[in-house]
């Protein structure tokens, strides 16, 4: 059977042992010489739709795509997999042009990479038509279609050269999912409707939060400082906003280049370049950047201001975690930035422009302001149902979910204390007249005297301006955008008259990240970055991004598994053949030397290691004093340490497979033998990695220090 064909070579050649979703399905329509429209979002996969079936096929297949700079990158990627590509296009010099039309006709190489102006060109159309040609491939589909973002004319006339092929299967793939770009692509490619795959829109490694901008530098300090030696795109709205970030984030030391169309040419492709590379940390952004960039490892994308909207929002989000591994979306979410798109919206003259710039942007605040899980807007908005209860990948689902309370009171509070001061002043200030502050402002302007003086001192500052930016965000309230003063809209008024509730939350949200992912608890961090180095060090020789080596997951894999044969190295992720070939020895060796230097690295029986980090030892620790001590009570008075640590340690200690006193930790939870087999069936069902869901699952009325307790408990019982 020619899948058992397509699955071998997913192994050997690109080293991956299972078919993501559809890639299969595709892939056996393709080889049937059905032609084939794949939609999937970006990093689903889309290029082993086509170039399996091109390894399999007798004959050449012909990939057109828009973008020289892809091109390049994807026939670099194949030739390191010993798979034969080759590419025509305006940036070869005639030697080099040459040199690939003799690979062509020698059939040599089973992939072609062209761009639609070249392919179009007499001198290359002469040239394929003498040949066998089995698929013709069109990546980047939606360039097809005027509704697309991305419309190229000679996209258009590709009906035609599909007729000079008729022994060739058409492949058309694109990760726009908009119905009316599908139906132009299908319509003037002539498909039929059978012969459509669209894979889900969600992305399940994107970790999706949105939080107040409220210092948005600060902010993106917090969160780049947990995230050092990782990969990111923090994007902009303006040119002077990147500049800025930029010189500011590169005056701390930051590995960190700016990208906008200001900049010449030149530099825009040299940053990119050392962005690609890992030469270069962090791009800061405006939106020009990412088109054509296939970099796997991006591990966060911050939105430093608001995205036009949500389709270019998703866009963007989109260009991290390609490499299936668990990436970081932070969205700073500031009024300001409503009031500025507003502030363009209403520059311009079209009435029916701005009507549906406006509902774009409500598209994009009632995601913002969602309370629930976020992957329901952003999926529906594709026309894509999410049903799941939680998705354990968004700020909502992973944190105990607050419940939208009654704010009416204090939007009574705050709006009066607006009018009272004749619409004049800002939040702050308002905040300060609520608290009763004695500050200068207050008391010059006689503030204390009014009947709004110190009525508000059951909220700290920090939450009246959590408040308050709800207030904005809901548009009870509305602020000047030239002179910052709040004023009450039609809609505040009728909150003041209690015609309207106001419901809202209370607490503000911390940045969050992206929960571990259960591989990422066991690497040897240490070895892993050696391995990186090494990879850097063999790219760079060769002049290819690291990623065209192997992709991080394979690194992580191996400082997981330590191989120190070629033989345990295949089975790893990501080794195929060929490169087990080229770089398997390097690598061994590497991890070899390491192991050297490092004899409390055990080897099991199985020939599997574990090494008892540093950080680790500290439950071992933990797990001897819990064991003297009998109590954690009595632990935690001894120790400077707080209950969630001690907790946590145990919990490492016994996932291990050691064990401790079943009947010391049963003193340790307040729950009944009832309700503890209880929740020991639900981790049965739906498992106990992540404990939010179980928290879901009995209404929160077990709290989580409980629910850790009996985690432990029953990992330990399961510990033979
Ligand atoms: P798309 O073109 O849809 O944006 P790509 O084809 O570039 O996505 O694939 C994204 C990443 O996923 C690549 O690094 C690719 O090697 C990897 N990948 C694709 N299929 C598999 C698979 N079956 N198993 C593991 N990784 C895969
Ligand atoms: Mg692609
Ligand atoms: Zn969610």
């Amino acid at each position: 059977m020619m899948i058992t064909k397509a699955k071998d070579i997913l192994k050997s050649v690109f080293g991956y042992s299972e078919f993501r979703t559809l890639q299969e399905e595709v892939i056996k329509n393709v080889l049937a010489k059905r032609d084939t429209l794949v939609i999937m979002p970006t990093g689903g996969g889309k290029s082993l739709c086509y170039q399996i079936p091109a390894l399999i096929f007798d004959g050449l297949t012909i990939v057109i795509s828009p973008l020289i700079s892809l091109m390049k990158d994807q026939v670099e990627q194949l030739t390191e997999l010993g798979a034969s590509a080759v590419v025509l296009n305006s940036s070869l010099s005639p030697a080099e042009y040459e040199e690939n039309i003799k690979l062509i006709k020698e059939k040599k190489a089973k992939m072609l990479y062209v761009a639609p102006e070249t392919l179009m060109m007499e001198r290359t159309m002469n040239l394929l038509s003498s040949l066998k040609v089995d698929c013709l491939t069109i990546d980047e589909a939606h360039c097809i279609s005027e509704w697309g973002h991305d419309f190229r004319p000679e996209y258009r006339q590709l009906a035609d050269v599909r007729s000079r092929f008729p022994e060739a299967v058409t492949v058309a793939l694109t990760a726009t999912a908009t119905p009316r770009v599908q139906q132009d692509i299908t319509r003037t490619l002539r498909f039929s409707e059978s012969n459509v795959f669209i894979a889900s829109f969600n992305r399940e490694n994107l970790f999706l939060q949105v939080i107040r901008k409220n210092d948005p530098f600060e902010q993106t300090l917090k969160f780049l400082k947990k995230r050092e030696n990782q990969s990111g795109i923090i994007y902009c709205f303006s040119r002077k906003q990147v500049d800025e970030l930029y010189e500011q984030l590169h005056y701390l030391k930051f590995s960190v280049r700016p990208y906008h169309a200001g900049l010449s040419d030149a530099q825009r492709k040299r940053h990119q370049e050392l962005f690609i590379k890992d030469d270069v940390q962090i791009i800061v952004a405006t939106i020009a950047f990412g088109m054509g960039i296939n970099k796997p490892n991006v591990r966060f994308v911050i939105h430093y201001d608001l995205p036009k909207n949500i389709e270019s929002y998703y866009q963007e989000i989109g260009r991290a975690g390609r490499d299936g591994l668990n990436a970081d979306c932070l969205l700073l979410f500031g009024y300001g930035d409503i009031a500025k798109i507003n502030y363009f919206i209403d520059q311009k003259e079209n009435e029916k422009e701005r009507r549906i710039a406006k509902q774009h942007l409500n598209d994009l605040i009632n995601y913002a302001e969602f309370y629930d899980c976020r992957r329901k807007p952003l999926l529906n908005y594709f026309g894509e149902n999410y049903d799941k209860e939680n998705c354990g990948m968004c700020d909502n689902c992973t944190k105990p979910k607050e419940e939208l309370v009654d704010i009416t009171i204090a939007a009574q509070k705050f709006l009066s204390c607006v009018v009272r001061t004749g619409e004049y002043f800002g939040a702050m200030h308002i905040v300060d007249i609520l608290r009763g502050s004695k500050s200068q402002k207050v008391l010059e302007k006689r503030h204390d005297a009014l009947s709004t003086y110190g009525i508000g001192k059951e909220y700290s500052k920090e939450q009246w301006l959590h408040l308050s930016h709800q207030f904005l965000v809901k548009n009870i309230l509305k602020k000047d955008y030239e002179f910052g003063s709040l004023k009450v809209t039609e809609k505040g008024r009728e909150v003041l008259r209690s015609k309207k509730k106001v419901f809202g939350k209370l607490k503000e949200a911390e940045i969050s990240s992206a929960p571990k992912e259960s591989l990422d608890l066991f690497y040897d961090k240490e070895l892993f970055e050696i391995l990186r180095l090494k990879r850097k060090e063999i790219a760079d020789r060769l002049h290819f991004p690291p990623y065209v080596i192997f992709p991080d997951k394979t690194l992580i894999e191996m400082a997981a598994r330590y191989p120190t044969s070629t033989d345990m190295l295949i089975s790893i992720h990501g080794v195929g053949a060929v490169k087990l070939k080229k770089y398997g020895k390097a690598f061994v060796e590497t991890v070899a030397g390491y192991l050297e230097k490092h004899p409390e690295i055990q080897t099991n029986p199985d020939g599997t290691r574990l090494k008892l980090r540093k950080k680790s030892l500290a439950y071992l620790s933990y797990a001897k004093a819990y064991k003297n001590a009998k109590s954690i009570n009595k632990l935690l008075s001894e120790l400077n340490v707080k209950l969630s640590t001690l907790l946590k340690h145990l919990y490492t200690y016994v996932l291990e497979g050691k064990r401790l006193d079943d009947s010391l930790l049963l003193n340790e939870t307040s729950l009944s033998k009832d309700e503890l087999k209880k929740i020991f069936s639900v981790f049965d069902r739906i498992g106990f990695e992540a404990l939010s869901p179980v928290f879901e699952e009995f209404n929160k009325s077990i709290d989580y220090d409980n629910l850790h307790i009996a985690r432990i408990i029953y990992v330990n019982r399961s510990n033979k």
